[in-house]
C-alpha cells in the first residue's frame, strides 16, 4: 500500500521515499515507493510526471499508475535501483498544477450547466492541451448557451471560492443529497467529498487547487453533439485556456492576411474565395470542352485508316484522368474510331463501341507482353502502366498489333 501524499495535500512538490520493489526492462524502469507525491492516472486526470533521483541513478517518470500499490515508471538514467533505498521525488509541478487547473474548473464548469441547464456530466478527460466533458442536453447546443455558461463559471472563479475536501468513512445524509451525481456503487469508503460553497458538492478522486480563483480563466473552445442528447465541450483553464486561444487566434489571423482582401470577418473571406473557385472551375470546363473540340478535329483529320477504321495515335501530356476522359469523350464523338493514348506512366485504348471485331483489352494484353507492365479494361476502354519503354514505342507497337488483330 503507497501512501498517497498528494491527496493529503496537493501542493507537495517535492518528497523523499523509500523503494518496495523494482522492476526493469531495456532502459524503462518501474518503482513500487512507500509513499508517493505521484498522482497515478485516473478519473479523466493524466498521471503526473517527474523524476526521482536516487545514489547514482535518476528516472523520468511519464508514466505512473495503480491504486493501492502506485508504480513509477519511465527512462533510467545511471544504475539499476534496489528495493530499500531512499529516494526523492520530484514534481513536474508546471504539469500537475495546470491539470489540478482543468480538473477544479471542471467541477465548476459541470455544475453551472447542472444549474443553467440541468445537465448531468457524464464523461470528463484532461488531453495535453485541453479538456473535454461530455453532457445530457436535449435540443440544439448553441453557442449562446455556452456563453451564458462560461459568464458564470468565470463568475465563480472570480469569487475566489474556498474548495474544501473531506473525507467520510460513511457519508451523512446532508451530504448525500447534496451531491451533484449520486455516488457509483463503485466507490468504496473512505469517501473524498469536494466542495465549493454554494457551487457544488462531488465525490472525485483527482487533484485539486485551492480556491476557484487559482483555476484562471474557464474557455469553451468547441462544442458537437456526440450522439443523441449527449454533447461533449473541449474547454480548457488557466494557462492552457490562454496557450489555446493564442493559437487559434495566431491561425485566424495568419489565415486573414492570406486572403486577397485582408478585412474580417474570415468567414466572409473564405465564402467569397469558395465562389470565386467555383466560377474558375466553370470557366475551366467551358475552356476544356473549347480545347477538347479542336483538339478531336485535329487528330480526326490526320488519324490512319487501318481496315477501315480511323486510328488516332497520341503522345499525351496530361494526367490518365484528364486523358481518359478526352479519349472516351472524341471515341463516343466519331463512329469508326479507335484511340491509342500514351502518356509518360499510363496507356489507354478506347474505341467507339460500333467498331466491331477488335476488343481494346485484348489489343492492350498483347501489346504489354511486349512492353512488360499490366492493366485490363473491356472491349471498349482498356487501361496499363507500368511499362518501361519510350510512349512513341508503345505507339508504333500497338499499331502493329492493331493491324495484326484487324489481319490487314
Ligand atoms: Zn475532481
Amino acid at each position: 500500500m503507497t501512501v498517497k501524499l498528494f491527496y493529503e495535500n496537493a501542493y507537495l512538490k517535492e518528497t523523499k521515499a523509500k523503494i518496495e520493489r523494482v522492476e526493469i526492462k531495456d532502459k524503462r524502469v518501474k518503482l513500487l515507493l512507500d509513499r508517493t507525491i505521484f498522482y497515478p492516472e485516473g478519473g479523466g486526470q493524466p498521471s503526473d510526471r517527474g523524476i526521482i533521483l536516487g545514489d547514482g541513478f535518476k528516472v523520468e517518470i511519464d508514466r505512473v499508475s495503480g491504486k493501492d500499490e502506485i508504480w513509477h515508471e519511465g527512462r533510467l538514467k545511471g544504475r539499476e535501483p534496489q528495493a530499500g533505498e531512499r529516494v526523492e521525488l520530484i514534481l513536474n509541478w508546471e504539469w500537475r498544477y495546470e491539470n489540478m487547473k482543468q480538473h477544479t474548473g471542471q467541477h465548476v464548469l459541470s455544475a453551472v450547466l447542472q444549474d443553467l441547464y440541468s445537465s448531468g456530466t457524464t464523461g470528463f478527460q484532461i488531453f495535453e492541451n485541453y479538456s473535454k466533458i461530455e453532457i445530457n442536453f436535449d435540443g440544439e447546443l448553441t453557442w449562446e448557451h455556452i456563453l451564458k455558461a462560461e459568464v458564470e463559471a468565470n463568475r465563480i472563479v472570480a469569487e475566489d471560492l474556498p474548495v474544501v475536501i473531506e473525507t467520510y468513512e460513511e457519508l451523512p445524509a446532508e451530504v448525500v443529497s447534496s451531491l451533484r451525481k449520486p455516488l457509483s456503487e463503485k466507490v468504496k469508503p473512505p469517501v473524498r467529498i469536494v466542495s465549493i460553497p454554494g457551487v457544488d458538492v462531488i465525490a472525485c478522486g483527482g487533484t485539486h487547487v485551492r480556491s476557484t480563483r487559482e483555476i484562471g480563466p474557464i474557455k469553451v473552445l468547441n462544442f458537437y453533439r456526440k450522439i443523441k442528447n449527449i454533447w461533449r465541450i473541449e474547454f480548457a483553464c488557466g494557462n492552457r485556456a490562454l496557450k489555446y486561444m493564442n493559437s487559434i487566434l495566431e491561425d485566424y489571423w495568419k489565415s486573414l492576411d492570406e486572403m486577397p482582401n485582408k478585412n474580417r470577418p474570415l468567414l466572409e473571406r473564405v465564402r467569397e474565395l469558395r465562389e470565386e473557385l467555383k466560377r474558375l472551375e466553370e470557366e475551366k470546363a467551358e475552356l476544356r470542352r473549347e480545347m477538347w473540340r479542336w483538339k478531336a478535329e485535329a487528330l480526326m483529320d490526320r488519324a490512319e485508316e487501318v481496315g477501315g477504321i480511323k486510328v488516332i495515335s497520341i503522345v499525351e501530356d496530361a494526367d490518365m484522368k484528364d486523358a481518359q476522359a478526352f479519349v472516351i469523350n472524341l471515341v463516343d464523338k466519331n463512329p469508326n474510331s479507335i484511340a491509342l493514348v500514351a502518356g509518360r506512366r499510363y496507356l489507354i485504348f478506347a474505341k467507339n463501341k460500333n467498331v466491331k471485331g477488335i476488343s481494346m483489352n485484348a489489343l492492350l494484353r498483347k501489346v504489354l507482353r511486349e512492353t512488360g507492365g499490366g492493366g485490363g479494361g473491356s472491349e471498349v476502354l482498356a487501361r496499363g502502366g507500368g511499362f518501361k519503354i519510350e510512349p512513341e514505342r508503345v505507339l508504333e507497337l500497338a499499331k502493329k498489333e492493331l493491324k495484326e488483330l484487324l489481319q490487314v
